[in-house]
C-alpha cells in the first residue's frame, strides 16, 4: 500500500459506477479525501455500500450541469471524470446523456477546476473505442482510429475523442493538467451484471447453464484487462509528474477471440471437460474486429504492465458473480 493521496482532496464522477467505486475505494486505502458524484444513471448505490470511510461524501447529481450548482466551491486536487454509460446497450439508450457528460460535463468540469484550482489533476476516462474498427495491431497512442461518425456507436465513441480534444485544449491553451487514460475492456467484481458487456453477459449465462450469446462467428477479438491492475495504472498516470498532459493506453495485450472467450468463461465456471453452451446471434452495426494495447508508453512512462492472468481475474469474477 502507498499513500499516494494522503489529505489530497479528489472528487470521482461515475463514483456509484463498476470503475468509480473501485477508484473510491482505492483513493481512501491510500489516504484521500474523496467525494463521489453520480446520478444512478447507470450505477448502482450498492457499490458503494461498503464504504464507511468519514473521508467520503457522495453527492447525488448530474454532471453535466454546471460544476458549481453541486460542488459549492469545494477545490480539489485531483478530478478523475468517469461518469459516462460505458457498454453498448446502454449507450445506445441513452445516446444524448452519454454524448454530453463526455464533453459538456468535460467541459464544465475543467472550467471548475481553472476557477476553483488551476494546480489541480485532471484524469479524464477516454477508450479504445477513440480507436474505431483500428487499421493498426496493435493500437499504440499515436494512432489515430478508424472512427464512423454517425453510426450505432458515435455517439461513445466520437464523444470520447471530442472529451479528449478538450482536455487537449484546456491543457494546451489555459495550462490546465490533463491526462487521458484511453481504457481497454476492463473486467472484475461490480461490473454490471445487466449491462451487456461480453465477461458479465457469458458469466451470468454460464452461472445460469444457459446459452452464451456469440454475435457474429466470434473471430472479433478483445484484449481484459483485470480492474485491480486497471486502477493501479490510472493512479500512477493521475500521480506521475511526468506524465501531465499525456494520453497512455492502459490495458493487458493478451487478445482473444469472442468465441475463445466464451469458452473460457465456461472452463471458469464448470470443469475442463464441460462442453460450452454458445448460440451465435448477428454482429451489431460497427462492431471493431480486433483490438490489443500496445502498452509500452505505459511500461517506460509509468513503468505499470498487467499482474493478473486472465484465468485468475475470471475466477474472482466468477466467485463474486456466484454470490
Ligand atoms: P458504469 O456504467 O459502471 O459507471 C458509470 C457511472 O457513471 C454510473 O454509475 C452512472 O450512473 C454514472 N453517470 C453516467 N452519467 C452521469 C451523469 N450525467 N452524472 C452523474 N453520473 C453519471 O461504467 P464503467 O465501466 O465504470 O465506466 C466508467 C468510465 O470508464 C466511463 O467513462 C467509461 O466510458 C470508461 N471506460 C470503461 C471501460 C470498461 O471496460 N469498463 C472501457 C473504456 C472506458
Ligand atoms: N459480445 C458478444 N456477446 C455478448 C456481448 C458482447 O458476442 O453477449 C461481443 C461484442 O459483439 C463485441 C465483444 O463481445 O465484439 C465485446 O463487447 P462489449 O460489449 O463487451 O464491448 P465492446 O468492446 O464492443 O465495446
Amino acid at each position: 500500500m502507498t499513500d499516494r493521496f494522503n489529505g489530497k482532496k479528489v472528487l470521482v464522477t461515475g463514483a456509484a459506477g463498476f470503475l468509480g467505486s473501485h477508484l473510491v475505494e482505492t483513493i481512501l486505502n491510500e489516504g484521500g479525501l474523496v467525494m463521489g458524484v453520480d446520478n444512478f444513471l447507470t450505477g448502482n448505490a450498492d457499490n458503494l455500500a461498503e464504504i464507511e470511510s468519514e473521508n467520503f461524501a457522495f453527492v447525488e447529481a448530474d454532471v453535466i450541469q454546471p460544476a458549481g450548482n453541486y460542488l459549492q466551491g469545494e477545490v480539489f486536487d485531483y478530478i478523475f471524470h468517469f461518469a459516462s454509460p460505458a457498454s453498448p446497450p446502454w449507450y445506445q439508450k441513452y445516446p444524448r446523456e452519454t454524448y454530453l457528460v463526455n464533453t459538456v460535463a468535460t467541459d464544465n468540469l475543467l472550467q471548475y477546476m481553472q476557477a476553483t484550482n488551476p494546480l489541480g489533476t485532471f484524469v479524464f476516462a477516454g477508450t479504445s473505442e477513440a480507436y474505431g474498427d483500428p487499421l493498426e495491431h496493435p493500437q499504440r497512442e499515436t494512432y489515430w482510429g478508424n472512427v464512423n461518425p454517425n453510426g450505432v456507436r458515435s455517439c461513445y465513441d466520437e464523444s470520447k475523442r471530442l472529451g479528449e480534444t478538450i482536455c487537449g485544449v484546456f491543457n494546451r491553451d489555459f495550462q490546465l493538467d490533463t491526462r487521458i487514460v484511453r481504457i481497454f475492456n476492463t473486467y472484475g467484481p461490480r461490473i454490471g451484471a445487466d449491462d451487456g458487456r461480453v465477461i458479465p453477459s457469458f458469466i451470468m449465462s454460464a452461472l445460469k447453464n444457459e446459452p452464451m450469446t456469440v454475435f457474429g462467428d466470434g473471430s472479433q477479438t478483445r484484449s481484459y484487462c483485470y480492474v485491480s491492475d486497471l486502477v493501479e495504472g490510472i493512479l500512477r498516470l493521475a500521480t506521475n509528474p511526468s506524465a501531465r498532459g499525456e494520453t497512455v493506453n492502459i490495458g493487458n495485450p493478451g487478445e482473444f477471440t469472442v468465441k475463445d472467450t466464451a469458452e473460457i468463461i465456461w472452463r471458469a465456471v464448470y470443469e475442463e471437460s464441460s462442453v460450452a453452451k454458445i448460440e451465435f446471434r448477428q454482429l451489431p452495426g460497427d462492431d471493431p474486429t480486433r483490438r490489443k494495447p500496445d502498452i509500452s508508453k505505459a511500461q517506460q512512462l509509468l513503468q505499470w504492465e498487467p499482474q493478473v492472468s486472465f484465468e485468475e481475474g475470471l475466477r474472482k469474477t466468477v466467485a463474486w458473480f456466484a454470490k
